[in-house]
């Protein structure tokens, strides 16, 4: 920390966690040795098998080329797990432990609504990922993922989408127009 200070870094850019760089958002999310320990408890997380970790902007890039929706709902609800927990270091002096935040993001992957959208090549034009206000049953969450991909996808006017799922029962009810279901509101 002397060494840090008498570079002219100011203690407010001193990451929280470890206390011992400076912070910035690739810092926080990948570099910190907190951060690096809680991804490593991720045992196929796609990053540590390819080695793929520039920055955390190559990293978005990497997961949503190579890995599944399923991959990138963990990926970003490890990230947001590593944003709390700093921000608890922040505002309360202390946090999880890494095994804490792992296993916290990986109870919450579920209540998370990821959305891709692809152009005619499969190029990524916009991702969204949502926290859901509860737990709710897989093919609902998959219900509220594709209307959040139909709500991103009226943002630039695309006038003709395609949409996938890994739900076929929640596609089928949408093709079948099931709006007595429990899901039907959304329909
Ligand atoms: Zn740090």
């Amino acid at each position: 920390m002397e060494v840090i200070n008498s570079r002219g870094i100011s203690q407010y850019d001193i990451c929280p966690v470890c206390k011992n760089e400076v912070e910035c958002l690739d810092h926080a999310l990948l570099y910190c040795a907190f951060s690096s320990s809680v991804w490593n408890l991720w045992p196929e997380n796609p990053m540590r098998i390819h080695g793929i970790r520039k920055s955390f902007l190559d990293s978005v890039f990497f997961i949503l080329s190579h890995a599944t929706l399923q991959d990138l709902e963990l990926f970003f609800t490890i990230a947001w797990a590593i944003w709390s927990n700093k921000n608890r270091f922040v505002h309360e002096g202390s946090g999880l432990s890494p095994d804490q935040v792992w296993k916290s993001a990986k109870a919450n992957a579920e209540d998370f609504a990821c959305a891709v959208i692809r152009d005619h090549n499969g190029q990524v034009v916009a991702v969204l990922c949502k926290p859901l206000q509860a737990c709710f049953f897989a093919e609902l969450t998959e219900i509220m993922a594709l209307e959040q991909g139909v709500l991103l996808a009226q943002e630039p006017q695309l006038p003709r989408i395609i949409v996938e799922s890994d739900s076929s029962n929640a596609i089928q009810a949408i093709q079948e127009n099931t709006t007595g279901s429990s899901f039907g509101h959304l329909i």
